[in-house]
């Protein structure tokens, strides 16, 4: 799978608080590459993890997944390009409220028709990769942010997604944790060969990854 946002254009918010969030973005993605996407706060990192996940329309300018505008694709097909196709894990942690953390992955699972039992011992590994294997029974309500958002990038893991999305994923944790989780979304992207966008502030995450995206009134793109 690539990415390719050509002449992106998102404006959020009505009346006053109407802001352009990407004017006129162009980048570009590639299968088995970790992309840094870096900026200062409000640049559009996050606006441009929603438009890239099918989670928000661009204004104007066009989504191609291999190729394919996602604005010609109906409704059902992009919510199920959303669900079997991409990873994408929020600053929140979007977990379902009353859930354990190991059946938020396992629950993912069945939403895409495969065996929630075969996967059982794959979800638990990837929990404890995450630094969670002794949270397996815990809900949302007993994590923390930090702990919630190692959770969901546990489950697009396991779903083993073509376009991985993680917003700021080394934010709420420790430097040993940030390193680890650093590693596991280079490693994971290099072996499955998934698009991968990381928005960051994080030296560390853009010294892991292939290429960076630097937003700002000039967006740049570089290649380590
Ligand atoms: P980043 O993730 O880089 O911090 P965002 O993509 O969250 O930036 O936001 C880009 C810009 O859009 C910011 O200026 C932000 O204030 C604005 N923005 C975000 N959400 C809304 C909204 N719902 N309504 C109006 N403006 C918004
Ligand atoms: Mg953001």
């Amino acid at each position: 799978m690539s990415l390719h946002l050509h002449d992106v254009t998102v404006t959020l918010g009505r009346g006053e608080s109407r802001t352009t969030a990407l004017s006129g973005l162009d980048a570009r993605f590639s299968p088995g590459a970790l992309t840094a996407l870096v900026g200062p706060s409000g640049s559009g990192k996050s606006t441009l993890l929603a438009v890239a996940g099918a989670l928000l329309r661009p204004d104007a300018g066009q989504v191609l997944l291999n190729g394919t505008d996602l604005a010609t694709l109906t409704d059902r097909e992009r919510a199920r390009a959303r669900r079997e196709r991409v990873g994408y894990v929020f600053q929140s942690g979007n977990l379902l409220t009353g859930l354990t953390a190991e059946e938020q992955l396992l629950a993912a699972l069945s939403l895409t028709g495969r065996s929630p039992r075969a996967l059982r011992p794959r979800a638990r590994a990837l929990l404890e990769e995450v630094g969670l294997g002794h949270r397996g029974s815990h809900r949302p309500d007993q994590l923390s942010g930090g702990e919630r958002q190692r959770v969901a990038l546990a489950r697009a893991l396991l779903l083993e997604p073509e376009l991985l999305l993680v917003d700021e994923p080394t934010a709420a944790v420790d430097r040993t944790r940030a390193d680890e989780l650093t590693a596991l979304i280079a490693r994971t992207t290099h072996e499955h060969g998934c698009v991968t966008v990381v928005a960051t502030h994080d030296p560390v995450v853009t010294a892991a990854a292939d290429t960076t995206v630097t937003m700002g009134a000039e967006t740049r793109q570089t290649t380590a």
